[in-house]
């Protein structure tokens, strides 16, 4: 009989109980034993509604205390050596945990990097001369729970033993075949001790399997599932990918495990194709990934379930599982909370519970034939339609600016070079000019005044004229500490999206729609299910009002069209780029607005460029190509004395260093410290002419950074940049960092800078 399965539940809670919990705990005001205690709670709540959603195969230890990648490498004891001598073994303790997340004052927080394409951070292992121990099975601690106290069989999820090799750092390519001889041992051991519990199957995760792998990496995952069958031969194993097509599925299908769940929504259609073509081996089970993790609409039902019918006509129903493409981490937990949403668009919204209903539902299908389920297949076809034909789809502006596209500008009017004079000239600018990202601290008083904004106690004028003091009072605070390009601070912002979602056409908010972006940090996307328009300005007030202040100049401050795609959840009925270009004409209307009210410096932040990647390299180039004309169908337009500012947050650079270039903005900044360095050396044999700030201080953590560290940094980066492109910055906005170490950190950047400029 097909089953439905679950690969992975949101950890957040409902009500984001699970980030209340986490920073509660690290501030002291929740005890060890009742962070445990409330953690179990939340993990139980999940389990049982998995089971009464009708999902059959329900995961387990796919909770975590922050991340799942940090989860395994704690697990094997890899533990940082700057973190002190752990060696003794056993499980380490909570404090340690969190430090290799957060950092702590004797040591800097791991570095943080993408999950693959998606908008979810897990912390970087670092392996760097350490030997692997199992300092604690977490796996069995986690089944065991589920069948003591409810009942459940879980299946325990386990990140893969490839991908865990290939999301870790501090090893070359010449150790790791040694790495994998160290790792294989203590898998086998998981598994083993999973077997003696109980456990029948082991869920394990390769989405690497889905990325461009060579020769020599298949053999690497041939002798890593060889081994594992033969060191624990008892216990199943289910080879999940996810996130794209695998390549070579006839070389994976043959591997020596018991089953392989394989995406069948963001795979282009391959995976099947492959599974009806090819047919799949008789001895393994096939888990179909048909509901889409990580898109938040309704599925096309009756495709789906025909695609089933289509899969169940080659491959026995019994050893065919349906189950979401991927963990449902990467969205939001229910659409029933939503209420306060036009009840069309709700209608189409299906979340992590909606999902696995879906899953159920296609299960039944399958097991009962199709008119057995033939009232939910109408109800959901009604309500996608709805939808569709709604006005939101229909705007004039928007369908008139992407039908006129091939006549709109795409680069500015004259090159970077002859900009570059025109700007120098304007702004007279240090050496080493010194700047921030745009954020200053959302302290609690800022969350609260908004809090009685949304909520109708405080007017707009009584907000607005608090944002206004904040403002004020931190263009004193940039002025003192000396900075030479000033922020407002973006007191008026949640979030980097929201706020501009909120103001444009063809976006809607829900109330709950969290998703974790890392560690207990949760975002709340918007979701663009219409037609994309500016109305009126977003920004223009509180930038002039800034500039007002000071004769410095103030940058303006936009997220940019990439971003806000990657950032959203999107539509499904237009492709992502022509979303992208929606986005791009109306930010243009801004870009002009702030130029037209003389702000001269304007940022468009670009942090999720790189988020957007395909996990395919033969698929960058168009992507990278529609999202770079995107950006400067948004900024091509102003003046040569107005300079363009971008921002983002990673440290792999060097790869889409061109695209990057050609962006055309005048000045780049880029989070550099977490990657300790690794960034910089990417330039060395790059040429980058423009404007460009390498972050100088991690804004992750607290802990604030000496003058020397960062004059390191400086002295490091003018190593390959020179002296006169370069920009001072901390990696990135300050919005969650208190105001005392905002202050003390950009005190010693600012003093750093000093005596930078005495030595170039
Ligand atoms: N301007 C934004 C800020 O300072 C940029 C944030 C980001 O890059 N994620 O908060
Ligand atoms: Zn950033």
């Amino acid at each position: 009989m097909v089953q439905s399965a679950n690969l992975g539940y949101p950890r957040i809670g409902r009500g984001r109980e699970w980030k209340k919990a986490l920073e509660l705990y690290w501030a002291g005001h929740l005890k060890e034993a009742e962070l445990h205690a409330q953690l179990k709670a939340i993990r139980l709540q999940h389990l049982r509604k998995q089971r009464s959603a009708g999902i059959d195969i329900i995961p387990v230890g796919d909770f975590t205390y922050y991340d799942h990648v940090l989860d395994t490498a704690v697990m094997f004891g890899l533990i940082p050596e700057r973190f002190g001598d752990h060696a003794a073994g056993g499980k380490p303790d909570l404090a340690l945990y969190y430090a290799l997340a957060r950092g702590n004052q004797a040591a800097a927080a791991c570095e943080m990097t993408k999950w693959f394409n998606t908008n979810y951070h897990y912390i970087v292992p670092e392996l760097n001369g350490l030997t692997p121990t199992l300092t604690h099975n977490r796996l069995v601690d986690a089944y065991r729970e589920a069948k003591n106290e409810l009942g459940i069989d879980g299946r325990p999820v386990l990140l893969g033993l490839y991908t865990f090799l290939k999301l870790s750092k501090g090893y070359t390519e010449a150790e790791t075949d040694r790495w994998i001889e160290a790792l294989l041992p203590l898998y086998a051991q998981v598994l083993r001790e999973l077997e003696a519990e109980g456990a029948a199957w082991v869920q394990i995760d390769e989405p690497v399997l889905c990325t461009s792998l060579d020769a020599a990496e298949y053999g690497r995952i041939n002798r890593i599932y060889d081994a594992l069958r033969k060191e624990a031969p008892g216990i199943r194993i289910l080879l999940q990918t996810y996130f794209e097509a695998i390549e070579g599925y006839e070389a994976i299908t043959a591997l020596p495990v018991h089953g392989i769940g394989l995406d069948f929504v963001h795979d282009g259609g391959r995976n099947e194709q492959a599974v009806l073509t090819h047919g799949f081996p008789a001895d393994k089970v096939l888990g179909v990934g048909i509901i889409d993790g990580r898109g938040i609409w309704r599925s096309d039902l009756d495709r789906k379930l025909e695609t089933l019918q289509r899969i169940c006509e080659k491959i026995d129903a019994d050893r065919v599982i349906v189950q979401p493409s991927c963990s449902l981490l990467h969205v939001p937990v229910s659409a029933e909370q939503e209420t306060a949403l036009d009840a069309v668009l709700r209608g189409a919204l299906a979340f992590a519970d909606e999902k696995l209903e879906e899953a159920a539902l296609l299960a039944r299908g399958i097991r009962h034939g199709e008119e057995a389920i033939r009232a939910e297949l109408d109800e959901s076809q009604r309500s996608r339609q709805a939808l569709q034909q709604s006005p939101s789809r229909a705007r004039s502006e928007a369908l008139q600016g992407i039908a006129d596209l091939a006549t709109q500008p795409f680069a500015r009017a004259s090159s970077f070079a002859e900009r570059r004079e025109t700007q120098k000239e304007r702004w007279q600018l240090p050496l080493l000019p010194t700047t921030t990202i745009g954020s200053f601290p959302q302290s609690a008083e800022v969350r609260g005044a908004r809090h009685q904004w949304r909520k109708g106690a405080w007017s707009e004028q009584q907000y607005d004229g608090f944002i206004r003091e904040q403002i004020k009072r931190w263009i004193g605070i940039q002025t003192e500490l000396g900075l030479d390009v000033l922020v407002h601070g973006e007191f008026e912002r949640t979030d980097m999206v929201e706020f501009f979602g909120e103001k444009l056409a063809g976006f809607a908010f829900t109330a709950n729609g969290w998703v974790q972006s890392y560690g207990s940090r949760c975002v709340k996307p918007p979701i663009i299910y219409g037609d994309v328009e500016l109305d009126a300005p977003m920004t223009v007030e509180e930038t002039v009002y800034a500039q007002s202040l000071t004769e410095l100049p103030v940058k303006g401050m936009l997220t940019g069209p990439i971003t806000i795609l990657n950032w959203s959840f999107v539509r499904d009925d237009l492709s992502r780029e022509e979303v992208a270009y929606q986005i791009a004409l109306a930010l243009r209307k801004e870009v002009e607005a702030l130029e037209a009210a003389g702000i001269g410096m304007i940022q468009v932040d670009e942090p999720a460029i790189r988020e957007g990647l395909p996990l395919k390299r033969e698929k960058w180039p168009h992507y990278l190509n529609w999202a770079v004309r995107a950006f400067r169908l948004a900024t091509a337009t102003v003046k040569d004395e107005t300079q363009i500012h971008t921002h983002m947050c990673y440290s792999e650079f060097n790869e889409i260093i061109d695209a990057i270039s050609a962006l055309d903005a005048d000045v780049i900044s880029i989070e550099t410290s977490r990657s300790h360095g690794e960034l910089i050396a990417s330039f060395e044999n790059k040429t980058y002419d423009k404007g460009i700030g390498l972050g100088v201080y991690d804004i992750h953590s607290p802990r604030i950074p000496a003058v020397e560290e960062m004059e390191a940094m400086i002295d490091r980066a003018l190593r390959v940049l020179s002296p006169g492109q370069f920009w001072i910055n901390p990696d990135c906005g300050l919005k969650t960092r208190k105001e005392e170490e905002t202050v003390l950190a950009l005190r010693n950047m600012v003093e750093a800078t000093r005596t930078a400029r005495q030595k170039y």
